[in-house]
């Protein structure tokens, strides 16, 4: 009988011959009776190569649907390491001068925008202008502004944008949003949501209003915006807010450092978040109705997430976010699949509206209508 190691092989062959089959991995190989993937590839080119775009394009190395083929970067030697790291053909690179030339290549679907989020509004016009579908790192753009812009771009273009909403593909979130829906918490009361890391170097461009927008409510404070929406499972009302600072040196003016803020639901529940760049371990969801509760600690870090219901400790496996999220991106593209929770531009421009309001309410001290 044929040997199990031969078997294998002979399954990976026909990933290892195409070009735009992913290359196997350990945990394709552990599969060896599913056969391999044969259906459209999205081929997607990063752009801003730092620290998040190399933990992407890692992560897009056990895609099936996804892969990487170019890069878009200011910085020669970063193309070079990533070209002999990645396979990436010369004819696939780029810098931030001459990406518009992308229009002319027909071997890159999309571009990936992974750069300072005050860049992602240009960037991302450009990449719809030059035809490609977009996906773009949150916070989507600086302002609701800036975000409807963008997807006006992208509807002109006729191209998708999308937003890096990995958690929206979180097997244990998506338990939690599924007995939710079923009313196995009943009527939803309360969600909190506390989000937040102590950042370092103060030079980086996290800390500098004109390259991040905002300070910890942009970078980590959305995700419990973003979280309260999909926990709840509806769109808030109304939004007040505070703000604490105690290292004015450090968190310049217009860069939060601490913003608590409440959401009000039009279904009678609240929200009540923290957003801050002081404190180390804050990742905590926790989602109250009549019946049950849900809670999530860590709830939005590169997991493993951990959780536990009024049912018992949630056992959805661990996946590396990015590798679900690049294969469930390429079947928006490609094949237009709907997915449970959206992360498409409208998606990232509900956050912005709210953010938007965060800050008005700080500046004002007032309760902030929001209107759907
Ligand atoms: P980073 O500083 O590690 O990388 C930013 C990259 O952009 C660098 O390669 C840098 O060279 C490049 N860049 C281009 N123009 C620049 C300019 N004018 N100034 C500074 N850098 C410039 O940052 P990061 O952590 O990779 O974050 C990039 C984006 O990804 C941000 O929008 C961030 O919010 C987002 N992000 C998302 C997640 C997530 O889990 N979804 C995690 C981390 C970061």
């Amino acid at each position: 009988m044929e040997s199990r190691r031969k078997f294998l092989q002979k399954m990976a062959l026909p990933a290892l011959a195409l070009p735009f089959l992913p290359s196997p991995s350990w945990a394709n190989l552990q599969k060896p009776f599913i056969s391999p993937y044969q259906g459209p590839v999205l081929r997607v080119a990063i752009m801003g190569l730092g620290g998040y775009g190399t933990r992407v394009a890692d992560a897009m190395k056990d895609c099936q649907k996804a892969k990487l083929v170019g890069v878009i970067s200011g910085t020669p030697s970063k193309v070079k390491d990533w070209q002999s790291k990645y396979g990436i053909p010369a004819k696939n690179c780029y810098n931030y001068e001459n990406f518009d030339q992308v229009k002319n290549n027909p071997d890159i679907d999309a571009i990936y925008v992974i750069t300072p989020n005050a860049l992602h509004h240009d960037q991302v016009i450009r990449s719809a202008k030059a035809g490609k579908h977009v996906i773009c790192e949150k916070p989507m753009a600086l302002n609701a502004k800036e975000g409807q812009e963008m997807i006006d771009a992208c509807k002109q273009a006729n191209v998708k944008l999308l937003v890096g909403y990995r958690m929206h593909f979180e097997p244990k979130t998506l338990e939690v949003i599924r007995m939710r829906e079923a009313g196995e918490l009943g009527e939803i009361k309360f969600f909190q949501g506390l989000v937040g890391f102590r950042v370092g170097d103060p030079a980086q461009w996290r800390l500098n209003k004109d390259l991040a927008g905002g300070g910890s409510m942009m970078d980590i404070g959305i995700y419990a915006i973003n979280g309260a929406r999909y926990m709840i499972g509806e769109e808030p009302v109304w939004v007040t807010a505070q703000e604490t600072k105690t290292d004015p040196t450090k968190f310049k003016q217009g860069v939060d450092e601490t913003i608590q803020f409440q959401l009000g639901f039009p279904g009678g529940a609240t929200a009540s978040c923290l957003s801050t760049y002081n404190m180390n371990n804050l990742d905590k969801f926790f989602l109250n109705g009549a019946n049950g509760f849900a809670e999530m600690q860590p709830s939005t870090n590169y997991g493993p997430i951990k959780g536990r219901t009024h049912k018992g400790e949630l056992s959805q496996p661990h996946v590396t976010h990015q590798t679900v999220q690049m294969d469930e991106m390429a079947s928006i593209i490609l094949e237009g699949k709907q997915v449970v929770v959206p992360v498409d531009g409208e998606e990232g421009l509900k956050d912005l509206k709210i953010i938007d309001a965060i800050y008005q309410a700080v500046k004002t001290g007032n309760k902030i209508p929001l209107k759907s």
